[in-house]
């Protein structure tokens, strides 16, 4: 039997300080409800799909409800789930009424034999399996909505605009290792913008063999990189956990010049948390020990 342990983020970016509390508040009750499957003995692909939900119902984050806005006011949400025992995927993108889009996600992995679906396919698949909808109403925030109206002024993106994406990562008591991520995108984003998050070994990537790795950031950056595939290989090669972490991220900077944060597992359980934004917030626990942070060390 192997110990298990979960990893979860609400977002890298400048988190301004009133948010603070709320995220890391946030963070917290989404570890625990991935850890509470965990602890039972349930599979690592549905607590990360619990920590998930879980961020995807707080108005604090950027992924489901809370989603930031397209720039016509629009939302449009992506996910992706990894399974690192199959290496099975399951991906959406642009979904604008599906209230859990990484359950669309995993249903993607599950019940079809594709990888990523977007627009009519994903919507026809929602009303095919019964997933919850919710109206676009119900998804925008007045926070969302004067984000929108700050970035208008300017159209710069950037780490001031909500970049607070959610994932997980799981090891559980088998020693299986899943992946989760899920956002509304960046503030201000085309409609039909598509980021790194529903792309394979860019918004994250799960490998029994490897390790598994959730990434935050900048998408366009993210993408160009493999940011998740990039870890894992840093990994593969001989560094520790959090060392592969750190120098995938450095790499990012390095040559494209963007700025992200991951969380990772290996197959020991080592846990890393990383990020070169101004903040990044965190949650994990390991041997029943919740831990969780969001400033730099
Ligand atoms: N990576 C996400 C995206 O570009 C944004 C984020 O991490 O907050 O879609």
């Amino acid at each position: 039997m192997v110990k298990p342990v979960i990893v979860v983020h609400g977002g890298a970016w400048g988190i301004p300080d009133d948010q603070v509390e709320d995220n890391i508040s946030g963070v917290e009750a989404a570890v625990k409800q991935g850890w509470s499957i965990l602890q039972d003995g349930g599979s690592a692909l549905d607590a990360v799909v619990a920590a998930v939900n879980s961020m995807e119902d707080n108005p604090v984050f950027d992924a489901g409800i809370g989603s930031v806005l397209t720039e016509d006011g629009t939302v449009e949400m992506d996910a992706l789930i990894m399974d690192g025992s199959s290496l099975e995927a399951g991906a959406v993108a642009g979904l604008r009424d599906v209230r859990y889009p990484i359950r669309l996600a995993r249903l993607v992995m599950e019940q079809t034999p594709h990888v990523l679906m977007i627009g009519e396919g994903a919507n026809r698949l929602a009303t095919e399996f019964n997933v919850e909808r919710i109206t676009q109403d119900q998804l925008v925030t007045d926070t969302a909505r004067k984000e929108l109206e700050e970035w208008l002024k300017d159209k710069r993106f950037g780490e001031t605009f909500g970049h607070d994406t959610v994932g997980a990562v799981a090891l559980d008591s088998q020693g299986n290792l899943a992946a989760a991520t899920s956002t509304g995108g960046v503030t201000g984003k085309k409609v039909g913008r598509v980021g790194d998050v529903p792309i394979v070994g860019s918004g994250g990537y799960a490998d029994n063999k490897v390790g598994a790795v959730s990434s935050t950031g900048d998408g366009e950056a993210i993408l160009k990189v493999n940011l998740a595939k990039r870890v894992l290989s840093y990994l593969d090669a001989g560094l520790d956990i959090q060392e592969a972490a750190e120098k995938a991220l450095d790499y990012m900077h390095v040559r494209v010049k963007g700025n992200g944060g991951v969380i990772a597992i290996d197959t020991q359980g080592n846990i890393a948390h990383a990020f070169t934004t101004k903040r990044m917030v965190w949650a994990s626990i390991k041997e029943d020990k919740l831990e969780s942070g969001i400033n730099p060390t």
